[in-house]
């Protein structure tokens, strides 16, 4: 199917059902009236030479208008491009010449206002941008009163590509995933369906639909199951976002592990209502055991899922089922979805490993993208002859089927010869009654070659543990080379929009002492 059609039955099925809410501004829209607004969008669009194939940039905060563009690109089978919101002149003018967009939409929060500055610097360089229309101002109304009520769009197909969606940048400079209708509408609906989406469920949104967590695991999972998306805040913050299931009555909420950590610390958690919450997802970074184990029994969240995927795979592979155990469910990525395959091979020769040893995690099926837009070269490093996609991500298939992830193979540590998964070590430290986040990366050492630097935010800044206390902390419980040699208090650690940790820049600012 497209995602047009897709919208169209899910109007047809859910038309008086609320489909998106944005708290901030009160706004809300039912099915019925949501269709209407993205077919009057697609037309102006069409209106204003938009055709199958353009690519539409978008540069914006969370917002309702974001996600008309997603489905009105969708019904006339443009391309959406999806611009991180902390990407500044630089960053744009590449994403905007890389992917050729010619129009694009752009919003910020009040907090950058010097963005459309940056709009207007880049522009000039750039002849194929045609139009560049800001949410909310006259450009906006004045493109919508170019829609005609009887628009009609070239003739689709499920494979082709409808978005670019870049990479976090955890590791580096961010890719463009390019996708079909097929790989994000039919991951979306597998998603919902493990979680068993019905029309009564309420979806509280607070990650970034830049990323594909936000609009494949939340939008796209919504409207094929006929829930409702609903909008916290333009970007993260844990109190907005609480605030809202609350009074929303959410009954599904997402995050990446650093948010739910910042919900759970919230000075007045246990004040708020969150009696509505049956289910949610965390995913994007290993989730601490011990987080995960809070959320089930202090957020209510007792059908909480873990999802695992990247971006290229748009995105979900594996994911943890409402009957799975606690220990599956919190321990674990859970198991393959449905029409996709997994293996573990060795990184060096490809070779499969046996159930129960580490290696390199490995993809195929319908989600694997078409490829990064425009590198060749860069998706053959990806995506194998036999559409295999390499994630990159060390991992462990049970025998029961069941996958731990170990870690980024980048982020391994290795000690005088011995392999090190900082997960292992952050998950013990968790444990720790001063540790309120904590981050395990390798830092050269002359002798080792690296060393294990653990940097933590302390539950109170007031009190941080020390070295020693650590140290004593992890003796007897982990082997020697695995205990921290160093350690940094933080207030806060460098982040992805997408909300991951860049260990890469925590490696960098402590290279050398
Ligand atoms: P870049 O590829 O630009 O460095 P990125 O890999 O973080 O950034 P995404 O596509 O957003 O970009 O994230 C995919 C990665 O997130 C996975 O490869 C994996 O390392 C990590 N990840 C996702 N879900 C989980 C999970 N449940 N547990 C552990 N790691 C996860
Ligand atoms: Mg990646």
């Amino acid at each position: 199917d497209t995602i047009g059609a897709n919208l169209d039955r899910a109007v047809a099925a859910w038309p008086d059902r609320e489909v998106l809410v944005d708290v901030p501004s009160g706004r809300r829209w039912t099915y019925a009236e949501f269709g209407a607004a993205v077919d009057e969008l697609a037309s102006a669009l069409h209106a204003c030479g938009v055709t199958k194939g353009d690519r539409v940039g978008i540069w914006a905060v969370n917002c309702p208008e974001w996600v008309l563009v997603q489905y009105a690109t969708a019904r006339i089978g443009a391309i959406m491009v999806n611009i991180n919101p902390a990407y500044r002149t630089h960053e744009v003018e590449y994403v905007l010449k890389q992917a050729g967009v010619s129009l694009l939409f752009a919003s910020l929060s009040h907090k950058t206002s010097d963005y459309r500055a940056m709009v207007e610097q880049v522009r000039g360089g750039i002849p194929q941008l045609r139009e560049v229309v800001h949410f909310g101002d006259p450009g906006w109304e004045a493109l919508l009163a170019r829609a005609t009520p009887d628009a009609t769009y070239e003739e689709l197909s499920c494979d082709d590509p409808i978005n670019i969606q870049y990479t976090s940048g955890t590791t580096g400079f961010p890719k463009g995933a390019t996708l079909s209708h097929h790989n994000i509408l039919n991951n979306g609906f597998f998603v919902g369906e493990s979680i068993a989406y019905t029309e009564q469920d309420r979806i509280c949104i607070p990650v970034p639909f830049y990323h594909c967590f936000g609009m494949v695991m939340g939008n796209l999972a919504a409207t094929s199951h006929g829930a409702c998306m609903v909008i916290p805040a333009p970007s993260f913050d844990p109190k907005a976002t609480l605030d809202a299931v609350q009074q929303e009555r959410c009954t599904s909420l997402y995050g990446v592990p650093t948010m739910f950590i910042a919900e759970l610390n919230l000075p007045d958690f246990a004040s708020y209502d969150l009696s509505s919450l049956r289910t949610g997802i965390m995913a994007g970074s290993p989730c601490p055991v011990e987080v995960m184990k809070r959320v089930v029994a202090e957020m209510h969240m007792a059908e909480v899922s873990i999802c695992y995927g990247m971006t290229e795979t748009s995105p979900v592979s594996l994911q943890t089922r409402r009957d799975d155990d606690l220990e599956h469910r919190t321990g674990t990525v859970g198991r393959v979805l449905p029409h996709i395959e997994v293996k573990v091979v060795d990184p060096a020769t490809g070779v499969t490993r046996p159930r129960g040893s580490a290696g390199e995690l490995c993809t195929r099926g319908y989600s694997v993208m078409l490829g990064y837009w425009n590198e060749p070269e860069k998706t053959a490093e990806s995506v194998d002859a036999g559409r295999w996609m390499h994630t990159g991500d060390l991992a462990v298939m049970r025998e029961d089927g069941y996958v731990e992830i170990v870690g980024r193979i980048k982020d391994m540590i290795i000690r005088g010869g011995e392999n090190i998964y900082p997960r292992e070590i952050e998950e013990f430290l968790y444990g720790h009654p001063k540790i309120q986040d904590v981050q395990v990366v390798g830092v050269p050492h002359e002798h080792y070659g690296e060393e294990v630097l653990a940097c933590v935010i302390a539950r109170d800044p007031a009190d941080p543990p020390t070295l020693e206390e650590l140290r004593a902390f992890c003796e007897g419980q982990l082997a020697h080379y695995k205990v921290p040699a160093r350690l940094r208090i933080l207030d806060s650690f460098p982040m992805t929009v997408s909300g991951k940790v860049r260990k890469v820049e925590l490696r960098e600012r402590f290279a050398d002492g």
